[in-house]
Formats: structure tokens, sequence, C-alpha cells
């Protein structure tokens, strides 16, 4: 029977690839970080949805530098679909997912990029602070607003930020898993079974009061305002915005 080894194929696609990881340390913010995070975590007033534009934002660099790199015949562009962006929510789990085919990062580069802020936009906010800010309300939320907390923003709106990546210049590199809680300490691991061949993946996993970006109307809204400049093509739930 000349089907069968097709039909087998088929449902071997079909079945979900579980993640598996190894290789996990536990490693602590550095003092830094956590007095950020524990003023974004602090910060109700703020205009929540800012996270939405940091995550927008950092797909698209990643996503040019993996552009670059193609050009500069320093990575392939595989099989990979192309540059894209796509976010899921899931209202039932309280979940916003966001995924991009960019460069992707590397076990050293997670820690370094995500484990401290040596980074312009919250580097930016720290300052200001410093400068004598009213640490509270308007003030902080204008702060927020003005300079970003970049990635960290995220843990304004999510108890448990869970980062799955894997870069594309290192040829045949494992992928990484970050989670943290946005408190002291965050894990890292190998994983392995992505359901990508390169790029990141960040889901949420919202706060009660949050659950509004879960919601596809409401997510679909903040992605528009914050699309406009972007140049490669995102969708959401496998619709293009
Ligand atoms: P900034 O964007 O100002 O550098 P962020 O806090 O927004 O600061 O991000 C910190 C760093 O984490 C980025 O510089 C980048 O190296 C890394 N990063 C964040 N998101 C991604 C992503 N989607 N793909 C690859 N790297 C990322
Ligand atoms: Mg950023």
């Amino acid at each position: 029977d000349n089907s069968r080894p097709q039909q087998v194929e088929i449902e071997t696609e079909m079945v979900e690839q579980e993640p598996v990881i190894s290789h996990t340390e536990k490693k602590e913010f550095r003092a830094e970080t956590r007095k950020l995070l524990d003023i974004v975590a602090k910060s109700i007033y703020t205009d929540k949805e800012v996270f939405v534009r940091e995550l927008i934002s950092n797909c698209s660099d990643a996503l040019e530098k993996q552009r670059y790199s193609e050009i500069a015949g320093k990575a392939t562009s595989g099989n990979t679909g192309g540059l894209f962006i796509n976010i899921t929510t899931n209202e039932k789990e309280r979940t916003l997912t966001i995924f991009d085919s960019g460069i992707g990062m590397t076990r050293d580069e997670v820690t370094d990029n995500l484990g401290t802020i040596a980074k312009s936009g919250s580097q930016e906010f720290m300052k200001n602070l410093q400068g004598g800010a009213q640490v509270d309300g308007q003030a902080l939320d204008s702060i927020i607003g003005q300079f970003g907390v970049g990635f960290y923003s995220t843990f304004i709106v999510a108890d448990s930020v869970e980062v799955f990546t894997k870069s594309g210049l290192e040829g045949g590199a494992k992928g990484v898993r970050w989670v943290s809680d946005g408190s002291g300490d965050y894990e890292v691991s190998t994983v392995e079974n992505l359901d990508f061949e390169r790029g990141t993946k960040i889901v949420l996993k919202l706060k009660p009061e949050s659950r509004e970006f879960s919601r596809e109307s409401e997510v679909e809204k903040i992605v528009k305002k914050f699309s406009l400049f972007i140049n490669y093509p995102i969708k959401l739930n496998g619709q293009l915005v």
C-alpha cells in the first residue's frame, strides 16, 4: 500500500513537540536589575500596554540583525519561513506569546542580555530615577513611558516570563530557555526539541489583573498602534495585522 508511509509521516508531524530541558542553572539578577524590577513591579499606575511596544521593537531589532547577517554572509536564512513576527493569545491559559524568526540568542547572550541592564532604554531610565525624579505615581509613569524599561516591562503585566531562543549565528547551537518571575533570580537551561529553527519565543503568563492582554481584540488594537514602523509582517493568531 503506497499511501501508508505518507500517512505515518503526516501523523508524526502533527504530534506536538515537547521541549526537553536540561543543564539548568539558577542565577541572580545584578543588584541594579533587581532594583529596576522592583520599581517596575510596583508601578501600578503605569500605562501597561507599553510592554507590547518594547517586545515588538526587540523582535524588529532581532529580525534586522538576522537580515544583516544574511547579507553579510554570516548566516543563512535556513528553512524558517522568512522574517516575521507571530503573536498568539490564549485567554484560557492567560498567556500572550510573541515569536520572531530573528537572530536569536546563545546561552551566553541570554545571560548577558536578559540578566543585566546594560541596555540603552533601561539605563536611561535608572539615570533619570537617580536624578531626583519622584519615584511615585505620575512621575514614574512618564519616565517609564519616555525611556521604556525594555524587556523588563514584561514584568508589569506578567507573573512569569519564559524565553525560548535559538541563535542563527551559531550553527547547530542548542536552544536556550530563560525563565523568571521578576523577583531575585532567573533560570537558564538548555532546551532541545523547540518548535522553531531559529529565533525567539517569549511566553508571558499574565497576572490576573492583566488578563486583558490575552484577549485577541485587545491585543490587536495595541499591536496596530505600535506596528506602524515595523518592516516585518506581524501575525496575530494566524492573521496578518
Ligand atoms: P534594548 O532593546 O534597549 O537593547 P531591552 O531590554 O529591550 O533593551 O532588550 C535587552 C536585550 O535583550 C537586547 O539588546 C537583545 O540583545 C536581547 N533581546 C531581547 N529581545 C530579543 C529578541 N526577541 N531576540 C533577540 N534578542 C533579544
Ligand atoms: Mg528593546
